[in-house]
Order: C-alpha cells, then sequence, then structure tokens
C-alpha cells in the first residue's frame, strides 16, 4: 500500500500552490466585481496560466486540453480552493468551461457545440433545477414531446448561473412521465436565441454568486439536438454532477487548510491576557481536531478520485468525499472566523468570504442530507 502520491500529481500541486501563493492570494481582495474576475485581472493571469501549462484542464489530449486525471484534478481543485481571488463557479483564467456531455456528442454537434466551446465562441450552462425539483429530479416539470424530427420544450428552470451570457443550454427535460427520474428524463443542448425561451428573473446570492429563471414556451428543438438515447438524461447529467462531487470535496479541503494556516499564525501573534492565544487550550484543541480532520479528508478525497480514475469507485464514495469535505470547510472557515474576532467578520479580510462560500457547498450540487441518505442506503445494504 502507498500513501504517496504519485510524482506527476506532487508536481502539478507545487505549480498551483506557488501560483495561488505569489499571484492569487496578494491580489485576492482586489479582483472581483459581482460575480465575475475585473477583465484587466483576467487578461494578466490568462497569460500567466497558459504559461504554466495550466490551460484547458479537464478537456482530453486529443481536443487540446491537458487531460488531466481525476487525481491530478483534485490536487489542483485543493490548491486553488485556498484562495478567493477567483469568482466561487467560475475559473474563466484556465479556460472555458467544458461539459463532460459536449465530449459524448456526434462528429457534427462537435463541430456545433464543443470546439466553438474550446475555441471560447460559445459558453453553455446546465439547466436542470426547476422551482419544484432541486434536490428530487423525479418532481421535475420542464417536458419535450416528440413532434416528427423536433421536440418542443415546454417548462420552467431556476437557479441556473450564467444563463445570460450562455449561447445555448444543456436542458434536462422529462421525455417519459411514467419513468420520471429512472428513465423518462433526457438532455438538449437548446440555443439560447430560439424562440420562445425567455430569462425571467435574476437572483443575486450570498457567495456573490447570480443565478437566473429561463422559460420554454413551445420551443422547437432538433432530435439531432438530444444528448444520447431518450431517456439516458440523468446519467448524463449525474456525470456531470459527480465531477462537481470531486471539485466541492476539494473546495472544502482548501479551504481547511487555508483556515488552518491564518488560525496558526493569527493565534500566534494575538496576545490577549498576558498570552498569545495559542497558548490556550481552546485554541490548540481546534487546531488539532480542524488538522486530523483535514487529514482525513485527504486520504479521503485522494482515494476516491485514484478510485474514480482506475473506474472502481462506487456511487456512494463521491457523496462521502462531498459530505465530509464540505462540512469541514465550513467547520474550518467558522473557527477562522471567531479567533480573528472583529477582523474575521470584517470585509478587509478573506475570511467571511471563505465562510459563505463554504456554507454555499453544503446545499448546491446537492444538499448534505441528500449525501447522507445515499450513503446510510449504501450502509444498509452491508450489515
Ligand atoms: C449558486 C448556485 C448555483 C447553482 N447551479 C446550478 C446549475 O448550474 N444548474 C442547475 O440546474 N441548478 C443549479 N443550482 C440549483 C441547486 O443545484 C439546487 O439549489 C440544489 O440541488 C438544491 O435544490 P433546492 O434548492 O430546490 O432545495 P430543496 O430540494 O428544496 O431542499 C431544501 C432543503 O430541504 C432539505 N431536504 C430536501 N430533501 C431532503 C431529504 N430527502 N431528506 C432530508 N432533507 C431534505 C435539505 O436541508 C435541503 O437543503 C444552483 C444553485 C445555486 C444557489
Amino acid at each position: 500500500m502507498d500513501f504517496e502520491l504519485p510524482e506527476e500529481v506532487k508536481l502539478l500541486k507545487d505549480t498551483v500552490k506557488r501560483f495561488v501563493d505569489e499571484e492569487l492570494i496578494p491580489i485576492e481582495m482586489k479582483t472581483i466585481e459581482g460575480p465575475s474576475l475585473k477583465p484587466e485581472y483576467r487578461e494578466a493571469l490568462t497569460r500567466k496560466t497558459k504559461d504554466l501549462g495550466l490551460w484547458l484542464l479537464t478537456t482530453p489530449k486529443e481536443y487540446g486540453g491537458q487531460g488531466l486525471s481525476v487525481l491530478e484534478l483534485a490536487g489542483f481543485w485543493e490548491e486553488v480552493s485556498r484562495t478567493v481571488a477567483l469568482p466561487s463557479r467560475s475559473h474563466q483564467i484556465f479556460g472555458p468551461s467544458v461539459s463532460p456531455i459536449l465530449f459524448r456528442l456526434s462528429p457534427e454537434m462537435k463541430e456545433r457545440y464543443l470546439f466553438p466551446v474550446l475555441r471560447g465562441e460559445k459558453k453553455s450552462t446546465l439547466a436542470q433545477s426547476e422551482p419544484g425539483a432541486g434536490s428530487d429530479p423525479g418532481m421535475m416539470r420542464t417536458s419535450a414531446v416528440r413532434d416528427g424530427d423536433h421536440y418542443i420544450i415546454n417548462g420552467y428552470k431556476i437557479w441556473i448561473p450564467f444563463a445570460d451570457a450562455a449561447t445555448f443550454y444543456q436542458v434536462v427535460a422529462v421525455t417519459d412521465k411514467e419513468k420520471g427520474s429512472r428513465g423518462g428524463l433526457s438532455v438538449f443542448l437548446v440555443d439560447a436565441d430560439t424562440p420562445g425561451i425567455t430569462i425571467t428573473g435574476r437572483t443575486e446570492h450570498m457567495m456573490g454568486d447570480v443565478t437566473f429563471e429561463i422559460a420554454f414556451d413551445d420551443v422547437r428543438v432538433p432530435v439531432a439536438n438530444r444528448v444520447g438515447e431518450e431517456g439516458d438524461g440523468m446519467k448524463h447529467a449525474q456525470g456531470f454532477i459527480n465531477t462537481n462531487r470531486i471539485h466541492q470535496a476539494c473546495h472544502g479541503l482548501g479551504v481547511a487548510q487555508r483556515c488552518l494556516e491564518m488560525i496558526a499564525s493569527h493565534t500566534q501573534q494575538r496576545v490577549t491576557f498576558g498570552r498569545p492565544v495559542a497558548d490556550r487550550q481552546a485554541a490548540q484543541f481546534t487546531m488539532t481536531d480542524l488538522y486530523m480532520k483535514h487529514q482525513l479528508a485527504q486520504l479521503l478525497v485522494y482515494r476516491t478520485a485514484w478510485r474514480l480514475d482506475k473506474g472502481i469507485a462506487a456511487r456512494h464514495e463521491p457523496y462521502m468525499a462531498k459530505l465530509y469535505c464540505t462540512e469541514l470547510g465550513f467547520e474550518a472557515a467558522d473557527r477562522c472566523l471567531q479567533f480573528h474576532g472583529a477582523m474575521g467578520l470584517s470585509k478587509e479580510m478573506p475570511i467571511e468570504q471563505l465562510w459563505r462560500r463554504s456554507r454555499s457547498y453544503m446545499i448546491t450540487g446537492g444538499p448534505v442530507e441528500i449525501m447522507r441518505t445515499v450513503i446510510a442506503r449504501h450502509i444498509y445494504k452491508l450489515f
């Protein structure tokens, strides 16, 4: 049994850590405006990431990307999550966000959607959630009804980031009411300028993110724009969401690492009642608990990523990684905020932003209760 990370993962982590420490953390309090990176930072930082080879990381090598393994991506996401310099859900400086769905398209559809996305000419976003269907896709109402060589889509989507900038949506819709989320959902690539599509609402969130509501009113979509077979929708959406779970787990790891660094530094410097706060058992026990949990969390994420790369990870494993690490990230940010007192609450420091971002990952991409339910189902099969 070898607990060492492979040499290439260590090298990548070192490169990203240096980039984060030297280029991102020093400017992290001034880079973001609303949900976006300010253009002047985006251009300068993108030049640096391209020079470092940190570009199109999730894109397979045959399409000009780095084709990183899940384990390599985990190391990358962990290091990047130590800073709040980049918007919480869009790492534009590492290349356009490319949905894994697009690599499974037919050659003709790749020409129309994948390659323009890789060249930065088109953008897309996943439109799954609905007012009555968030955690439970079985409650989905948006329908896609076959009409000759088209589908007619009617329905309403909510909480969709970047819908205003997207040129097409990956829409999950009901194609078989009876089957529901068990084989009755399909994914369609829908051009944003198709007649019948209206952006009807805009919501700002505590992490700085902005999401949109989209209405679909008799929207005609060619059958060729269906991804895979009819009824495959959950499989495709889940593939997307599973990678997202490891990403969110790594966010928790990165936040916990940064908070350990900040608590250690601050409590050793801050003197109250004649002694540094680090001399108090309250600080020491907090550091011990967080440090141990962080080490355990790293093992859990690296093992899950390694098993995903080998194709042997079971469904509950990414759920465990996301559950444990997102809760750890929030706990660490909360403790860090507490030990910094008023400074922790202020917008002068990144802590309140780490706290708000960590909190959001306990809901988005699947609330922690759903993670617990899926894991419990697995445990009851074991005993
Ligand atoms: C910033 C942001 C980005 C997002 N990005 C996207 C996106 O790209 N595409 C997209 O389609 N959606 C997106 N979403 C939506 C997101 O995925 C949903 O918010 C999430 O799935 C939870 O759904 P919900 O908000 O409807 O909560 P609900 O399903 O209503 O759940 C609310 C709460 O009820 C409790 N609960 C629910 N079910 C159970 C249960 N079975 N057992 C115990 N407790 C339960 C939990 O505490 C849960 O937090 C985004 C949301 C945000 C805020």
